[in-house]
């Protein structure tokens, strides 16, 4: 392991360390587990999703559920091993019943993701649907703008659907396909 790595690593893992033991919005007294997000501490692409739900509280980990076997399947038909890219949500705590987080639960859980982003330092923040897109971006309609690159403020963001959309519209898996083959070829440009 080389040494940046290992300083990367040291740096996310005390993120992570205070994701789970955060207090900082109501969200902390429903959760089983905080998620804070997983995966390699270099990576060259982050994913972004919406929040953990059900299954992702039960183990603490992200996309583990049936959103998280179609990222996973998708990122395997484009060649993207997942141990080689990191994936965290907007939000690390579940809402309950799987609602959308609100306002001011983003707000508050802003600042980890910040800074999980400027420690790993990937060469593309790939955004998983609607919640993520307005989140960090401020921007609307994800549908008619998947599949962009666009930098902003110094680092890249590519844009598509949240895996859980192809689950109530079958024709949006070769969507999400398409668009993680695109970004694979983009990393190797970048
Ligand atoms: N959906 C998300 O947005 N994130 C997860 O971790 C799981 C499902």
């Amino acid at each position: 392991m080389d040494k940046k790595h290992h300083n990367n690593l040291s740096l996310v893992t005390h993120i992570s360390d205070e994701v789970i033991h955060c207090t900082r919005c109501q969200l902390c007294h429903t959760r089983k587990n905080a998620v804070p997000g997983e995966g390699s501490a270099s990576a060259k692409i982050m994913f972004v999703g919406e929040a953990p739900g059900r299954f992702e509280d039960i183990q603490g980990k992200p996309f583990v559920g049936r959103a998280g076997m179609i990222l996973e399947a998708a990122l395997s038909k484009a060649n993207i091993p997942r141990s080689n890219v990191f994936i965290t949500n907007i939000v690390k705590c579940r809402p309950p019943g799987n609602r959308r987080p609100k306002r001011d639960e983003i707000a508050k859980c802003r600042d980890y993701l910040n800074k999980q982003i400027s420690i790993i330092n990937p060469i593309i923040v790939c955004i998983l649907g609607a919640t993520a897109y307005s989140s960090l971006l401020g921007g609307k309609e994800i549908t008619s703008n998947r599949g962009k690159l666009l930098n902003i403020n110094g680092i890249n963001y590519f844009l598509t659907i949240h895996p859980a959309a192809t689950l109530y519209r079958r024709s949006l898996l070769r969507v999400l396909e398409e668009d993680l083959l695109k970004l694979s070829k983009l990393i190797v440009e970048q």
